[in-house]
């Protein structure tokens, strides 16, 4: 990984950044669309947005005005809960190719795994991919026995699931069984969503490799084969988290860093949330 445009091989062949920016509770108008035309200048290909961020018009704005080839951008979108329950999957998707002004995205993910919902959600998923509406199709917030039951009846296996994943919630069965199944993990929250940006052994090895604590953190997700999407409205910071191609995490700071999870989420628990 040499590069903020290097990429992953999903399970299917498809080519995904290791690196994007997350736009969650970014404002549709003017600050989604800055700080995605941010990111983009600054050479990320990666943008994950979902139905539920409300902000997919102003993505879909920035990707045409950045100039870059839509099929340089890596673009992730996601089902949200109350669409799963309606049984109404299909129009939710067409409703977010048609706010992001796109024909095809190249991630749509499964949000959460909504009791007695999501296998058939699933089943929607895997005809928007064969019809090539969707070059990849994978699951968020799923733990190893929604991914188990999924698996169980799926024509497709899912190519990535994203999840809450940060070094206080290092999730590492959860990372051994998506690795052995070939589902490519990726974090959410990757900085704790800014919890993270004090912690003193974290601190410690920022300073010893002259880099701050957000940049030490999705370095580890790297070394660790983690895509990650950290989220920054700020161009400065937009900047400054990309620019981890220039420096190492030893073994030992792995190692200190991999010591710290304490199986702490900050999010909602998918075995027990009520939205
Ligand atoms: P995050 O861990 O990326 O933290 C973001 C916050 O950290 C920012 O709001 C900012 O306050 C701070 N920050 C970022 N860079 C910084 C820097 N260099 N220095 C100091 N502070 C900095 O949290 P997140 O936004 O919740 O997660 C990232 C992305 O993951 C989201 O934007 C979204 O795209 C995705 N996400 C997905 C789900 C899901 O259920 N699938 C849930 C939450 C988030």
């Amino acid at each position: 990984m040499r590069s903020l445009q290097d990429t992953t091989t999903l399970h299917n062949g498809v080519k995904m950044p290791w690196f994007g920016l997350g736009v969650y509770k970014v404002q549709e108008g003017e600050e989604a669309l800055q700080s995605v035309k941010a990111a983009i200048k600054a050479g990320y290909r990666s943008i994950d947005t979902a139905a539920l961020y409300q902000n997919e018009e102003s993505v879909g704005r920035a990707i045409k005005e950045s100039g870059v080839p839509r099929e340089e951008l890596f673009i992730t979108t996601k089902v949200w809960n109350t669409d799963q329950r309606n049984d109404s999957v299909l129009e939710a998707f067409e409703t977010s190719l048609q706010k992001l002004g796109l024909d095809y995205v190249d991630l749509y993910l499964v949000h959460w795994p909504v009791k007695e919902k999501y296998k058939q959600t699933w089943k929607i998923l895997e005809k928007i991919y064969k019809e090539g509406r969707a070059r990849a199709i994978g699951v968020s917030n799923f733990t190893i026995h929604h991914l188990e039951d999924l698996i169980a009846d799926a024509e497709i296996k899912p190519m990535v699931n994203q999840v809450e994943l940060h070094p206080l919630f290092a999730q590492p069965e959860l990372r051994d069984y998506c690795k052995k199944q070939e589902i490519q993990i990726e974090a959410w929250a990757p900085l704790g969503q800014g919890r993270l940006l004090d912690h003193p052994v974290l601190k410690e090895i920022a300073d010893a490799h002259n880099k701050t604590i957000a940049q030490v953190i999705l370095r580890w997700d790297l070394q660790n084969e983690i895509v990650t999407i950290p989220k920054s409205v700020k161009e400065s910071r937009i900047i400054e988290n990309a620019n981890i191609f220039d420096f190492e995490l030893t073994e030992r700071d792995m190692e200190k860093i991999n010591s710290l999870n304490e199986n702490k989420r900050f999010g909602p628990d998918p075995d027990n949330f009520d939205f």
